[in-house]
């Protein structure tokens, strides 16, 4: 017998697989009117941002999950390690789909802030059905992949994708966007929640005092250009969210930060999505410095973290 012959012992199955997975923000949040049926069509501009969780699929017996802190000092208090966890809804789902026992254990280790804004959850959920897919070698398709993540969370599709992308629809439909490399940003993470159903109510009320014409969503062109020249000057001006002024006025906390990383000199600030996560485009380390500093000062964060963008979607890290 040959040497390679001797190889040749059926496909290889890996032990364990180890997929990282970015965080996003929201560049822009465009938010048309109320339909009848009490829901909204949203069009977003998705961007993800280098805060990363690793999940780690081993080869095992059963379904089983553990979360733990990827640096000292993240927090995990709140993720559920059962069922209730969206990764491992996911390992599930694929299981299903490609008819195989969900034999895995999986290990998540988190540094995305936990209910943030940024789409923890949603990240794990993409991750666990990469890894999956590679530890099982099921071989699924991308589209394949896209769909499951859709069944699982609006937020799901992008993280498989990363970059910078247009979500419409759920957000389950993504359209690449071309923008320059290289965003800096401050992310401030809010101390204490703010409930995305009341966020929407709050911005309908207004809406209805103001009675203006709500036009559908869409996104600026003004956005669009100034993401292809890269400068943060210019895209600082153009981001946009629609629910912000109804964040601000649940919270008026989040206003002062805003201000607080204006001052401190940010090319732009913005609440991500429906809070109370706050984003800061910064132009250079000295002025991420001076705005770090200064939202850190207002004692109204559980988390400052630097950040660039736009990174890739979900990747395969580690094969062994
Ligand atoms: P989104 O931006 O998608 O609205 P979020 O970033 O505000 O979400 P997540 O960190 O995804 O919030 O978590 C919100 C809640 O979801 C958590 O408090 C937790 O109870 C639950 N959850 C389920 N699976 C996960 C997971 N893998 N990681 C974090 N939270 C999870």
């Amino acid at each position: 017998m040959t040497a390679l012959e001797d190889w040749d012992d059926g496909p290889f199955r890996p032990e364990a697989v180890t997929v990282r997975v970015p965080a996003k923000i929201n560049l822009s949040l465009s938010v048309g009117p109320l339909r009848p049926d009490g829901y909204h069509e949203l069009v977003t501009v998705f961007h993800a941002v280098s805060l990363y969780d690793e999940i780690v699929a081993r080869a095992a017996r059963g379904l089983s999950l553990t979360v733990e802190p990827l640096r000292r000092d993240s927090d995990v208090a709140g993720v559920p390690d059962d069922e209730h966890n969206l990764a491992w809804r996911a390992a599930l789902l694929l299981a299903e789909y490609a008819r195989v026992e969900p034999d895995v254990r999986l290990t998540i280790r988190k540094d995305i802030p936990v209910a943030g804004g940024m789409a923890g959850g949603s990240a794990d959920a993409a991750a666990a059905l990469l890894a999956c897919d590679r530890l099982w070698g099921t071989g699924l398709r991308r589209d394949e992949l896209h769909d499951l993540a859709a069944r699982l969370g609006s937020d799901v599709p992008f993280a498989l994708h990363g970059g910078t992308a247009i979500g419409s629809g759920r957000g389950e439909h993504i359209t690449p966007v071309l923008a320059a490399a290289g965003l800096e940003w401050v992310i401030a993470v809010y101390d204490g929640g703010l409930s995305t159903p009341k966020v929407f109510e709050t911005c309908d009320t207004r809406r209805r005092r103001d009675s203006r014409e709500i036009p559908e969503p869409s996104v600026h062109p003004d956005l669009m250009t100034t993401l292809r020249s890269g400068d943060a000057l210019r895209v600082g001006a153009a981001l946009y969210n629609d629910l912000q002024p109804a964040a601000i006025e649940l919270l008026p906390e989040i206003g002062d930060l805003l201000e607080a990383g204006r001052a401190a000199g940010a090319a732009g600030a913005l609440v991500s999505g429906s809070g109370p996560t706050t984003v800061f485009l910064v132009d250079g380390p000295v002025s991420a410095a001076e705005v770090e500093e200064q939202l850190r000062a207002s004692g109204l964060c559980r988390a400052v973290r630097r950040a660039r963008g736009p990174v890739p979607g979900a990747l395969v890290s580690n094969v062994r």
